[in-house]
């Protein structure tokens, strides 16, 4: 067992992968094997990630406000508090806050062998993000 004090500080999320002001806390980050990495997101109204994908997929528990996420092809969804969002090994996506309200989520992945828990690429446009904007 290792205990770590609460001695990190929030994260701002880098530009290059984020857009608009999002903060990440660590939850965990384990020793190998297990590779699991988990976060605290939170989402300022209107930021979210680019868009990427995860090598062994992602979980996600949203635990306040709406937020938004869209696999590459479908809708965007709307997601609310108590909500599960399962990504598929690969599956591309972006999520992030509606334009009008704060939204956190606790997200874990699994980093490929490498390390690699997630491949970035181009950010989200306006007309991509604006089409699943209801302002609730
Ligand atoms: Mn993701």
């Amino acid at each position: 067992m290792q205990i770590t004090k609460n001695g990190l500080a929030t994260m701002v999320a880098p530009g290059d992968w984020f857009a608009g002001d999002v903060y990440i806390d660590v939850v965990s980050r384990s020793a190998t094997p297990a590779r699991v990495l988990g976060g605290v997101i939170r989402f300022t109204p209107g930021s979210r990630t680019a868009w990427h994908s995860h090598p062994n997929g992602q979980n996600v528990f949203v635990t306040e406000g709406v937020g938004l996420i869209q696999r590459e092809g479908g809708p965007v969804e709307e997601v609310r508090p108590g909500d599960r969002v399962s990504i598929e090994p690969g599956e591309n996506h972006w999520h992030g806050a509606t334009s009008a309200c704060f939204h956190t989520q606790i997200a874990y992945q699994v980093a490929d062998e490498a390390g690699i828990d997630t491949i970035w690429g181009r950010h989200v446009t306006e007309e991509e993000y604006s089409a699943g904007v209801s302002g609730s």
